[in-house]
């Protein structure tokens, strides 16, 4: 790996932690971010909301991309923060806060923050808009064409995989954000010729994430398709895998998000207990046609896949569709406050 610093701006913690390294700037900006962001998602509606959507989007991109130098890793830090407790306390709460943080953005808010913050999602989104609908692939012809680019992709990734096994060398431990920008492509491929499939696709991020902690544990480093963007560092492996991701979410729109997603499917468990959710209208007719709207599947027919959801927003400029505040996690939907 070689130094990359041309990616960012700084390279000192703004307000380090009891003079350690742990910078607190990551998470006051999230908390900025976040907190413009549930006011705009709130108050705002239409066009408005999606064009600060973008904005904080794009605040959020820069900041955590070009401008701070420490990754926020919310996946591998509370292995480490567990492996330091009791031995460097300061050390263990800054590895550990990130996904502290999250969840609990996760628990009050469901995916809030892939749809407001995430800067994958942007890029993603970006590629996406390009021709989305619904898995991104209108016709049996563009279908053909997409899966002759993704068994040529996923060639050229077996290819170079296979090159860099060499005696001595730690394959897996150094490859596995590329593994699984390759598993991303072969998946991709077999929804592709499956459309039915992608509902039980979207399983796998539980499976993704469970894969991903063992592996922490075991003590591997595991990187993902971020890394390359949030750290200071050129990882290989990890810019490999976002290219698969880029390339991946222009045939199904989102596609990491949906299916792979570790962090996302952290975020998707936490959000079977969010109080803020997206409902849809009570005299829905099931005609399906908010389903071209969601860029991530998660609308069928009116209803709602709240694992899914990343809380984009899109549909609530749709039929009536709204925020709710979920009081109690069994309340149905007679037991909510609702938001425009
Ligand atoms: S699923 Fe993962 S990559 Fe996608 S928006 Fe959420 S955290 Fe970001
Ligand atoms: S909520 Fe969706 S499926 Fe239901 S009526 Fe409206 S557009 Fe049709
Ligand atoms: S259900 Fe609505 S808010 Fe959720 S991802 Fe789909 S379009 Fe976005």
């Amino acid at each position: 790996m070689k130094s990359f610093p041309l990616f960012k701006l700084t390279d000192l913690p703004l307000l380090p932690v009891a003079g350690s390294w742990v910078d607190a700037t990551p998470y006051a900006l999230m908390f900025l971010l976040l907190l413009g962001a549930a006011l705009a998602a709130t108050r705002l509606r239409g066009r408005a909301r999606q064009t600060v959507r973008r904005i904080v989007q794009a605040i959020s991109a820069f900041v955590f991309i070009i401008f701070l130098h420490r990754c926020i890793c919310m996946l591998r830090g509370w292995a480490f923060a567990m492996s330091l407790m009791g031995r460097n306390n300061v050390l263990a709460f800054g590895h550990a806060c990130m996904f502290v943080v999250i969840i609990a953005i996760g628990m009050a808010f469901g995916r809030f923050f892939c749809g407001w913050i995430c800067p994958l999602h942007l890029i993603q989104e970006g590629i996406a808009g390009l021709y989305h609908r619904r898995l991104g692939l209108a016709s049996p012809r563009l279908r053909r064409v997409a899966g002759y680019l993704l068994a040529a992709g996923i060639t050229v990734l077996l290819v170079w995989l296979a090159y860099l096994v060499r005696p001595g060398a730690r394959f897996f431990s150094e490859n596995v954000a590329a593994v699984w920008g390759l598993a991303l492509l072969a998946l991709i491929f077999f929804v592709v010729a499956h459309e039915r499939w992608d509902a039980r696709a979207k399983k796998l991020k539980y499976l993704s994430l469970a894969a991903w902690l063992a592996l922490s544990l075991a003590g591997v480093f595991v990187t993902n398709p971020w890394c390359v963007l949030y750290g200071d560092e050129l990882d290989y492996s990890s810019l490999v895998a976002l290219l698969a991701v880029v390339s991946g979410g222009a045939v199904i729109s989102l596609a990491w998000c949906r299916y792979l997603c570790p962090a996302g499917a952290t975020l998707a468990v936490a959000a079977e207990v969010a109080a803020l959710r997206v409902a849809a209208p009570g005299n829905c007719r099931c005609c399906g046609r908010c389903d071209l709207v969601c860029p991530t599947g998660a609308l069928k027919e009116g209803n709602i896949d709240q694992s899914s959801c990343t809380y984009c927003g899109r549909c609530l400029e749709h039929c009536g569709f709204q925020w709710v505040w979920v009081r109690g996690a069994d309340s149905s939907p007679g037991e909510v406050e609702q938001h425009a």
